[in-house]
């Protein structure tokens, strides 16, 4: 059992589970899990606060510049990397270390009067001293949409996505805007249809820096595919039942994001 949780000043009990982060990576003992908390005692003074209890146990974010020299006996994985080895509780408690040390990096100094901020003891939040402002972690919302057109759906890759991956579409919700007309827009900018008949799926934190993943489907409603330069570098219908026989000539997005699992919710 996970309770999210705060706190400012902690001590690191001998069996927390530490989340420590050097720059963006997660450090990590040779077996690819956590290491113990005192395998980071040797670390210079670190950014240190707890972030959860899970099952008893404290749970600590702490975080180091990126060019800190570990002990021997530990190292460093990218985030997405760290899916494979941590199992889901400790993963997702990994997301919300790496969200609150971004933010925490982020917000030393006040966005309205440049004072530096002071952490509140209980509460994930940075104030200004001086002008009262509250700085919370941010969440930026971003909607994705897997789109059917009767045994197909639509996949398309951006130019930062690794060779052959093809994803569902995906974009951030603009100010004033809702999730559902972010879905309309984003879909006609991308790759130049309209949908209709949107349907709830599930969310995701991805603190890739600090995005939440809202993810539908819906059906495709009219239009040609017209990919949008710079955004999209190819956009196809591929049928299900190709993706489900493996005779498909695309790559699906990896376990660790939701479009896998939206895609392959539409498969099943
Ligand atoms: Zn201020």
């Amino acid at each position: 059992m996970i309770q999210m949780s705060f706190a400012s000043l902690v001590e690191t009990p001998a069996d927390a589970w530490v989340f420590g982060f050097l720059g963006d990576d997660l450090i990590i003992g040779h077996d690819g899990l956590l290491p113990p908390a005192g395998a980071l005692g040797t670390l210079p003074q670190a950014s240190s606060f707890g972030i959860a209890d899970a099952d008893g146990r404290a749970c600590i974010a702490q975080q180091w510049p990126a060019d800190t020299v570990l002990p021997a006996g530990l190292g460093v994985t990218s985030l997405r990397a760290a899916y494979e080895h941590l199992p889901p509780p400790l993963y997702r408690l990994a997301t919300r270390a790496k969200l609150l040390n971004t933010w925490d990096r982020q917000h030393r100094y006040c966005g309205a009067c440049g004072t530096a901020t002071e952490l509140l003891a209980h509460e994930a939040a940075r104030r200004c001293p001086a002008c009262g402002l509250v700085a919370y972690p941010r969440l930026s919302p971003a909607v994705m949409v897997l789109i059917h057109r009767g045994d197909d759906i639509l996949l398309a890759r951006s130019p930062h996505f690794k060779p052959g991956v093809y994803s569902a579409l995906a974009g951030f919700v603009e100010a004033g805007e809702d999730a559902e007309e972010c879905i309309h827009r984003e879909v006609m900018e991308e790759v130049g249809v309209s949908v209709g008949n949107l349907r709830w799926f599930s969310s995701q934190s991805w603190p890739f820096p600090h995005s939440l993943m809202l993810a539908f489907h819906a059906d495709y409603a009219g239009g040609d595919i017209r990919p949008q330069p710079g955004e999209i570098e190819d956009a196809l219908w591929v049928s299900k039942q190709a993706l489900r026989e493996g005779r498909a000539d695309v790559l699906l997005p990896s376990p660790v994001s939701i479009a896998h699992r939206l895609i392959h919710h539409a498969l099943d």
